[in-house]
């Protein structure tokens, strides 16, 4: 699917709000849940919250029939007041607190993810009963932005915490996330052969799972192309049908930046333009700390465009964020190339930043306030 960010466009000429800013069309949001859902039938799919949990987002979601992945009793509660099922949302993040896990129990949460025999134990105690999935740690190639080794035992450890998991009543099953934007599709095989020796060594002990969780990872398109999602949803249906060759189990995804990063524009302003060490640095409204996190490392580069025509060529750039932060800087090392003109009052659009940037905005660094995010379309708010 190609992203159309034309009504986007036409809703910041129409009522020219302050930079910075994120305009999200909800619509889109809502057509690329349908279009992952088609993609992938009979699984359940949970939208992971912090991607972008701004309110008309879960609108669009919760009417498009989609579940959700949540962090936190602070995302589940936003989930519920928005509509959402407790038997549709999983809580995905292996690190919790008990009390956190009695909370969302509570609610009605029925599913959650262990990588840890404490957190397991903690789960057979105040979440009695419950759908487990045991996260293991893939050796798969290196997404963007990868996991490291924070999250996941290893496969070898996995049984044992499976073993764990049913003799303390819960169902367990397995679970694995290849690294966040990642642009190649055979890292989900990888898992999917790992989750299928777990799910035979599990039978062997008379321990019966019925579930897998493929996480998510989906990439999207910034400055260069990531395969469609059919090339995706090719490969892991491929990988299912040689490792589960009885009869594939119960599927869960956790799409978060393919289903809301295209459905985003974030419109910025040049601050100051100046020359140093003979690099051109052009300082923009918009930094590492109120909503473009993801540059970090320079993992995320996306595509900036100026709004309006300048006349003369381009020349490199270094582009960095406002605040008074040596590691505010955007991208020194991954060429950009802006119009010679460019001055201080430009503007300037960064689109398919739908995912990852709100969310990640600092309260007041430097006293910037969080990057505000206007919905258009149908669930709109704006
Ligand atoms: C962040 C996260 C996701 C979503 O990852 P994307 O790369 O945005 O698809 C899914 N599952 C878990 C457990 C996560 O922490």
């Amino acid at each position: 699917m190609c992203a159309d960010f034309t009504r986007i466009h036409r809703f910041l000429e129409e009522r020219d709000p302050p930079t910075p800013c994120l305009v999200v069309d909800t619509d889109v949001v809502a057509a690329r849940a349908r279009e992952f859902g088609a993609a992938f039938p009979g699984a359940l799919i949970r939208y992971a919250v912090k991607a972008n949990p701004a309110p008309p987002v879960l609108d669009a979601l919760v009417a498009a029939g989609i579940g959700f992945d949540v962090a936190g009793p602070a995302e589940l509660e936003l989930c519920l007041g928005r509509g959402a099922d407790p038997a549709d949302i999983a809580y995905g993040n292996p690190i919790k607190k008990p009390r956190d896990i009695a909370f969302a129990f509570g609610r009605g949460v029925r599913e959650f993810t262990s990588d840890a025999p404490a957190d397991v134990d903690h789960l057979g105690r105040y979440a009695p009963g419950s759908a487990v999935s045991i996260r293991v740690v893939l050796d798969a190639p290196d997404s963007a932005t990868p996991f490291g080794r924070k999250f996941g035992c290893a496969p070898a450890e996995a049984l044992d915490l499976v073993l764990r998991a049913a003799e303390r009543g819960l169902r367990p099953g397995i679970a694995f996330h290849v690294g966040s934007q990642q642009p190649d599709v055979t890292a989900w095989p990888i898992g999917i052969a790992a989750a299928a020796k777990l799910f035979g060594e599990a039978a062997a002990h008379g321990v019966a799972m019925t579930r897998l969780n493929l996480g998510g990872g989906f990439a999207t398109t910034h400055r260069t192309a990531v395969p469609p999602l059919a090339a995706y949803a090719s490969a892991i249906a491929s990988a299912l049908d040689t490792s589960f060759p009885g009869g594939r189990p119960e599927l869960l995804l956790e799409p978060g930046r393919v289903l809301v990063a295209d459905a985003g524009l974030l419109r910025t302003e040049v601050v100051l333009v100046a020359h140093r060490d003979e690099r051109r640095w052009v300082y923009l409204d918009i930094g590492r700390y109120n909503g473009l996190a993801e540059a970090e490392n320079e993992a995320i580069a996306y595509r900036v465009e100026p709004v309006d025509a300048h006349d003369g060529p381009d020349g490199p750039v270094v582009l960095a964020g406002p605040t008074c932060d040596g590691d505010d800087v955007l991208y020194q090392r991954t060429p950009y190339r802006l119009p010679v003109s460019l001055g201080s009052g430009d503007r300037l659009d960064l689109p398919g930043t739908g995912a990852y940037t709100a969310s990640y905005a600092s309260v007041a660094f430097n006293g910037i306030e969080p990057l505000r995010t206007y919905c258009i379309g149908r669930w709109g708010d704006a």
